[in-house]
């Protein structure tokens, strides 16, 4: 690999943040979320650090597979449910734990023939007005799925909108209790931001995702700085070339940026095609050898410029961090108008990963 891009992923910093998170939860079990390919980090390089937890969830059949095929015996959610009632079959044969989120799927669970009952997880609209079914009408759906030799375990599941906001969860939380009223019920209702900030929505299984890859799941709200998560992915790369600038001066796609005095740069083998978002303006932070500096124009398909100002030491081959531990996903997120979360999903597939 010539090319001096990549990502690396810390394996260290998975069981440190599953760790953040069997403290801030210590009375409920965890599903670790590693839905999308574990948020771009990809599913097989990182179970094994997450090992410790109690089940896994994640979306699509293919993930549930592997992650079976690779040796994980304990639970698997499908966080969406089945798509269609043919999926039962792998649902029964892999023995996943499946949401059910609309009545078409409870009517396919009727009329399944499985080999034994599979657990479910009754989702409940907490207002977000995504999945789910309406509280005034979960006790009906859940008396239906309790009727069924095909069902197990019943869960009540519900995810939320807004829990980064300290108000967040007061009317989801009133719905949640309406579903639930009179049910002797085991609950899974907390995402990353409910289970660093809202203790009394932890019940019987958490649900964090964004955290245990040690970035926040909070825009404005609220700051992770005092969690002690650590970063997992570190996207790197190198100085392959350097400009002397003068005065007026314009740099790259459209000259968005104009040098107003005499000024060096840098330019950086990542770009929009690596997964960097493309809208970071001039100002984004990058570290070069330790040192914070930023973007300057635009970001080309391959390539971005950097000021080089702050760093004079800095030349060619200088080690460029784009985020990780010197300059935080969240940062370059919110520079570019978009949430970690976004960047780490989007992580492109000809960069290289080296687990460390
Ligand atoms: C993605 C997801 C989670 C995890 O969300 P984070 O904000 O990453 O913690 C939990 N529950 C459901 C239903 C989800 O879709």
């Amino acid at each position: 690999m010539s090319r001096p891009t990549g990502a690396t992923i810390n394996q260290q910093a998975l069981r440190h943040n599953l760790a953040v998170v069997r403290q801030a939860a210590p009375h409920s079990r965890v599903w670790s979320v590693v839905k999308a390919n574990a948020y771009g980090h990809g599913i097989a390089r990182v179970w094994h650090s997450l090992a410790e937890t109690d089940g896994f969830a994640l979306l699509n059949m293919e993930e549930a597979i592997l992650l079976r095929e690779q040796g994980w015996k304990k639970p698997i959610l499908l966080l969406e449910g089945f798509f269609h009632a043919d999926d039962l079959a792998l649902i029964d044969r892999y023995r996943l734990t499946t949401s059910v989120h609309s009545n078409w799927q409870i009517q396919a669970l009727a009329k399944a023939q499985l080999s034994a009952p599979v657990d479910v997880y009754v989702k409940i609209n907490s207002g977000m007005n995504r999945l789910g079914f309406r509280p005034e009408l979960a006790q009906a759906a859940w008396q239906k799925l309790r009727s069924l030799l095909n069902v197990g375990e019943m869960t009540l599941m519900a995810h939320f909108a807004d829990a980064e906001n300290p108000q967040g969860l007061v009317e989801p939380m009133k719905r949640v209790a309406l579903a639930a009223e009179g049910l002797d019920c085991p609950r899974s209702l907390s995402n990353s931001a409910a289970t660093l900030w809202h203790p009394q929505a932890h019940f019987d299984w958490v649900r964090p995702g964004i955290i245990l890859y040690g970035a926040s799941p909070s825009g404005d709200w609220q700051d992770i700085a005092s969690t002690g998560l650590q970063p997992v992915m570190t996207l790197s790369s190198e100085i392959i070339g350097i400009q002397q600038l003068s005065a007026g001066d314009g740099v790259g796609y459209g000259y968005r940026y104009h040098a107003g005095a005499s000024q060096r740069i840098g330019i950086v083998a990542c770009g929009y095609a690596d997964g960097y978002p493309r809208h970071a303006p001039t100002g984004t932070p990058v570290s070069v050898d330790g040192i914070r500096t930023q973007t300057l124009g635009a970001i080309s398909m391959d390539m971005m410029m950097i000021d080089l100002e702050p760093c004079p030491q800095a030349g060619i081959g200088s080690k460029v961090e784009l985020w990780g531990n010197a300059v935080k996903i969240d940062d370059v997120a919110k520079a570019a108008g978009t949430v970690g979360y976004e960047l780490m999903c989007a992580l492109a597939p000809r960069v290289p990963v080296e687990v460390i």
